[in-house]
């Protein structure tokens, strides 16, 4: 009886753990979340997307334009990982295998799973014009894999659907996987990774740690209000990170505020890689 009462109380302590989830700290921000999935089900699940994506899309032709997309994305990634590594924070994307395609679509889109997989389409360029502002996207996207917002969303729709009936839930499934199996259940229900609806907050800090890492990888981060303003005065199909939020003269103001942070990175790569004396 004993015995039964103490494997009771272990496994709603277990459960207890998985149902409110885990702590993790945003990198740069230093913001905190919890989140409700972990790392190995958010990239088995996007990972079987991202294969149905790339198995529907058409891989551009254009191989100089092909090249500068792994190009840039390259060099972001090293910049990331290392600046990771150098804060202890290295854990955070240490299930990420990244991967930088250019897609045939008008759209002027681009998007990251989780774990590094990045989609860009041919209908960005004539914004991005240039490698640094490309960098500035590409940077975004990155920043909502490695800040993993997509984790945040998910977490945040299992509560809104089972709340308090988590705990009922996760009881009456198989023991250790209930989580997991909720986690599955949101993404049967339509919850697609690459045409997430990210938070106003999610995106806004997106903008913020992008430019941290454009700057990084030393692309100049005031290419990103030139950027912004093309695409504000576009009439593109504008979708997922060109959302409607924050409103652009928000989005510009607010990277201004963050460009003097922004900047130091920037110069300490130009002086490090004795760029600054020109
Ligand atoms: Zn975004």
């Amino acid at each position: 009886m004993k015995k039964i009462k103490f494997f009771l109380m272990t496994l709603t302590a277990s459960i207890l753990m998985a149902a409110c989830g885990t702590t993790s700290t945003v990198p740069i921000t230093g913001r905190k979340h919890t989140l409700l999935v972990s790392d190995a089900e958010i990239m088995s699940l996007s990972n079987k997307q991202y294969g149905e994506i790339m198995k529907k899309s058409t891989l551009s032709t254009n191989t100089a334009n092909t090249a500068m997309v792994k190009r840039v994305g390259k060099r972001l990634a090293t910049a990331v990982e290392t600046f990771l590594r150098n804060n202890g924070a290295a854990n955070e994307i240490k299930n990420f295998a990244w991967e930088f395609n250019l897609v045939k679509s008008n759209e002027a889109n681009a998007f990251c799973m989780p774990g590094g997989k990045i989609v860009v389409y041919e209908g960005l360029l004539p914004y991005t014009r240039n490698e640094n502002a490309l960098a500035i996207v590409l940077g975004h996207e990155i920043a909502h894999a490695v800040a993993k917002h997509s984790a945040e969303q998910m977490s945040k729709q299992i509560r809104q659907q089972y709340g308090t009936s988590i705990l009922g839930s996760v009881l009456n499934s198989a023991v250790g996987s209930g989580v997991g199996d909720l986690a599955s259940m949101v993404a049967q229900q339509g919850f697609s990774f690459a045409n997430l609806k990210y938070s106003r907050d999610n995106e806004s800090e997106a903008d913020h740690i992008g430019l941290i890492f454009a700057a990084m990888a030393g692309y100049n981060p005031q290419e990103a209000i030139a950027f912004w303003q093309r695409m504000s005065s576009g009439k593109s199909n504008r979708s997922d990170f060109l959302s409607s939020h924050p409103s652009d003269t928000k989005r510009i103001a607010a990277l201004k505020r963050e460009m003097p942070e922004a900047m130091k990175y920037y110069r300490a790569v130009q002086s490090a890689t004795g760029r600054s004396r020109r």
